[in-house]
This record gives C-alpha cells, sequence and structure tokens, in this order.
C-alpha cells in the first residue's frame, strides 16, 4: 500500500507534522524529489528538528528511510544530518539511498549563489542549495549519478569533461574561481565513501516491499503551486512537487499510489518571490506572521520571513486537484482563533472578469483576490481533541473549505505536537 502525503500551496503547509504521524505507522518512507532547499519542521520526545533531506522516518526504528532517484542528493549534508540527530539522541536510522539519484556537486551550490548575485534584483530569491543548477545538468545530461562513484575509470574522464565546460561558464561568466578537476575527484572519492553503506537499487526494493504488502509513504516537499509544470513558473522550484512524480522519483509504478493525502494550510504563507493574489501586508500581516507557525512564520531553512496572506480557494482547489487528493489535512487552524472576522479568498478578478479557475502566471499577475468575509470564533482550539467540540464558527469555516475544495477534510491540526490533531 503506498501514500503520498503532499502540499497544495507554496509549501510550509505543515507536512512535516503529518508525515511524523503517518510515519509511525509506514515501513518505508520515500522522498522522491527535491533536495535539502526546503525543510519540514517536527516536534517529538527527542526535541525539535528541521529536516532537510532526510525523510522524517528518521525518528523510528521500524521504518527504513529512501531516498529516491528523484532527489538532489547532497552527500555531505545527508552526512551532516544523520550526524545531527544522532548527536541529539536519536538512535542511527535505516536509510537507503537509490544508485540513480543523482549528486548534488559543491558546484551546483556555488552557480547558484553566482546567478542569484548576476541577476540582482531580477534574482529568483533561491535559497542557493544548488538545485536549479543540478537539475539543469541532470536533464542536460551532464549530472553524476551515484552508481559512476563507483567507476573509477568513467568517473575520472567524465569529471575533466564537465570541469572543462563548467570553467569557460565560470571564468567567461561570472569571473569566479576555477574548478580543479583534481580536488573534485578527491571530492567524489569522499562521497563515494560516505555514501557506500547506503547505497541500493532502490526500485526494486520499493517494487518487492509493495509485492510483500508494506506500507510505504511517499513524502513531498514544497506544494503544487511550486512544482515548474503546474505552479507559479517561473518562481517555482526545479523538481515536480506532485504526488504523480512520486512514482518516477522513487521508481514505482504510478497505480500503486492509492491515498494522496494533501496539506492544506488555513491561510496562506510563501517564502521567495512569485504571484501570491491572497498576500496581505502591513500590521495585519505581522500580526498573522507573528502567531503563525510554531512561534511565527520564518522559513525552515534561510529563517526568511513568510509572506502572509487569507486563505485561497482558488489555488488551494486547484492545488488539490494537481495533486489528486483523495483526502485532505488542514493544518494550523488554531492559529487563526484571534480574529473577529476572516477574510477567505474565493475568486479571482482578472480583467474586470471573476474566475474560480486557477490561471497561467501572465494572469494572475493580474488577479486580483474577491473576498469573502466567515465570522471568527475567538477561541484556543489547542487541546481539543474532537470534531464537535470545535466552536461552531470554527466548524463552519472548516465546512467552507471542504466544500470550495470538493475534497474530505479528514484531518484537522491544531497545533504543532504530533497529537495536536483531530480526525474526522
Ligand atoms: P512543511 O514544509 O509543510 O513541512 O512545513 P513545516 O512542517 O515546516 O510546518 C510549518 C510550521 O508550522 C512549523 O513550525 C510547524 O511546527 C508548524 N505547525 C504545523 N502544524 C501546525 C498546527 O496545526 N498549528 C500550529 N500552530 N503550528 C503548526
Amino acid at each position: 500500500m503506498v501514500r503520498a502525503i503532499v502540499g497544495a500551496n507554496w509549501g510550509d503547509e505543515g507536512k512535516g507534522k503529518i508525515t511524523d504521524m503517518l510515519g509511525e505507522k509506514s515501513d518505508i518512507i520515500v522522498r522522491f524529489q527535491g533536495g535539502s532547499n526546503a525543510g519540514h519542521t517536527i516536534i517529538n520526545e527527542y526535541g525539535k528538528f528541521a529536516l532537510h533531506l532526510l525523510p522524517s522516518g528518521v525518528f523510528y526504528q521500524h521504518t527504513t528511510c529512501v531516498i529516491g532517484n528523484g532527489v538532489a542528493l547532497n552527500i555531505p549534508y545527508l552526512q551532516k544530518e544523520i550526524d545531527d540527530i544522532v548527536s541529539q539522541g536519536v538512535p542511527k536510522p535505516n536509510i537507503l539511498v537509490s544508485d540513480r539519484a543523482q549528486i548534488l556537486m559543491p558546484y551546483h551550490i556555488d552557480f547558484d549563489a553566482y546567478e542569484e548575485e548576476r541577476l540582482g534584483g531580477k534574482a529568483f530569491g533561491s535559497t542557493k542549495s544548488g538545485i536549479a543548477p543540478f537539475y539543469s545538468d541532470k536533464y542536460a545530461k551532464i549530472g553524476f549519478q551515484v552508481s559512476e562513484l563507483f567507476d573509477e575509470d568513467t568517473l575520472k574522464e567524465k569529471v575533466a569533461r564537465v570541469t572543462e565546460q563548467k570553467n569557460i561558464m565560470l571564468e567567461h561568466m561570472y569571473h569566479k574561481p576555477l574548478i580543479n578537476p583534481d580536488e573534485l575527484l578527491e571530492t567524489l572519492h569522499e562521497y563515494r565513501d560516505i555514501v557506500k553503506p547506503y547505497v541500493c537499487d532502490v526500485s526494486l526494493y520499493l517494487n518487492n516491499a509493495i509485492k510483500e504488502g508494506k506500507t510505504i509513504l511517499l513524502e513531498g516537499q514544497l506544494g503544487t503551486l511550486k512544482d515548474p509544470d503546474f505552479g507559479i513558473y517561473p518562481m517555482v522550484t526545479s523538481s515536480s512537487t506532485l504526488a504523480s512524480y512520486g512514482a518516477i522519483g522513487a521508481g514505482i509504478p504510478c497505480y500503486e499510489i492509492k491515498d494522496i493525502i494533501t496539506v492544506v494550510k488555513a491561510y496562506s504563507s510563501a517564502v521567495g518571490a512569485g504571484e501570491f493574489v491572497s498576500e496581505i501586508f502591513g500590521e495585519e500581516a505581522d500580526e498573522l506572521r507573528r502567531r503563525g507557525g510554531d512561534g511565527g512564520e520564518f522559513g525552515a531553512t534561510t529563517g526568511r520571513p513568510r509572506r502572509m496572506g487569507w486563505f485561497d480557494c482558488v489555488a488551494s482547489r486547484y492545488g488539490v486537484r494537481m495533486q489528486g487528493a483523495t483526502e485532505v489535512a488542514l493544518t494550523v487552524l488554531d492559529v487563526l482563533g484571534y480574529l473577529d472576522e476572516i477574510p477567505v479568498c474565493v475568486g479571482y478578478e482578472i480583467d474586470g472578469e471573476i474566475t474560480k479557475d486557477f490561471p497561467v502566471t501572465a494572469q494572475l499577475k493580474k488577479a486580483k483576490p474577491v473576498y469573502e468575509t466567515l465570522p471568527g470564533w475567538k477561541e484556543d482550539i489547542r487541546g481539543i481533541t474532537e470534531y464537535d467540540k470545535l466552536p461552531e464558527n470554527c466548524r463552519k469555516y472548516i465546512e467552507f473549505i471542504e466544500k470550495e475544495l470538493g475534497v474530505p477534510v479528514t484531518m484537522v491540526s491544531n497545533g504543532p505536537k504530533r497529537e495536536e490533531i483531530i480526525y474526522r
């Protein structure tokens, strides 16, 4: 049985907590896309952790954590994250890394920073984790697969070839220090030694696990609106954030993904640049940011203040549809308890017409939010464990969103802790 957990919005929906909860009931947890550029926040008996590359299952002894072929594998970062959690008292996790995953090279991080520097004011707001240069190289067919680390002659030849190309860019476009191929080869030998204990044919492993009836959780990063095809292009990430891609990024048949739990946040937030129709500003935004998440809405990877906005039905319905959601987890609802009334974006006005369908970026730039206002519940809902015990206006808010999304809300999260969840 394969399940996916993914985000419907701009990321930071609170997937970490739900993944952690579902992870407890899973045999295998798989990262299938992205890299160490975004983070999950997990609070458990060992403490508070911001995971970037490791799957959320690393806190459980009974789970195997898998880094699939679709991931941008930063090997020293992998080592660092393992060392960090172990140093905080977590038993050493069971980790497998796909032999087909590609390696995020030191120069990918450099090129990411150089390009943002070159773009100046027009920069993408990259986290400078090397993700865009990594995926560019993967599809330009000059990336390095993990398996290639174990074939010295080919590796050496490829390092020489790729260095030559990178150095032309470094010299003439960015005017930065060149790469020394011998040093790079040395680095890759270190990477090989670090990753060696974890390498495996992940696709075969997962297909066997499916046959054996194991429970597999595909863990997505970011959300629909950051997908390179269906998001707010070009202000997107460089690998697909959709559940469908889970099949490819893990190496399993697409029809095996039976349940797609899509996490939707009770208000909106976004990091980095890009279209955000229901964005709010000034004191209204500051207050929501201050009260939001767990101790404020600031990026888990970068610490940057997140952009804030009201719930967007248009974007979230689209977000849920593109994920193929079978159920929705609605998160951080507790944060809204301070409001007398809560605006909800129910349509976009574009060139004088109102639409309920999420448009392409060029149209989105012109969209103005159409709001409906719902009454607040003015109550702290943390600690409530049954749906019927929620204040009436709070239930109305949930049911309004559920109707707009057209997918059942099966879980409501009312606090950052794992047990702060209401099942319906
Ligand atoms: P992800 O990128 O989707 O995994 O987002 P995170 O896991 O980083 O979640 C964003 C923040 O929201 C974190 O600080 C979480 O601890 C916090 N969080 C998650 N669920 C809830 C919730 O229901 N209520 C509150 N107040 N905070 C939450």
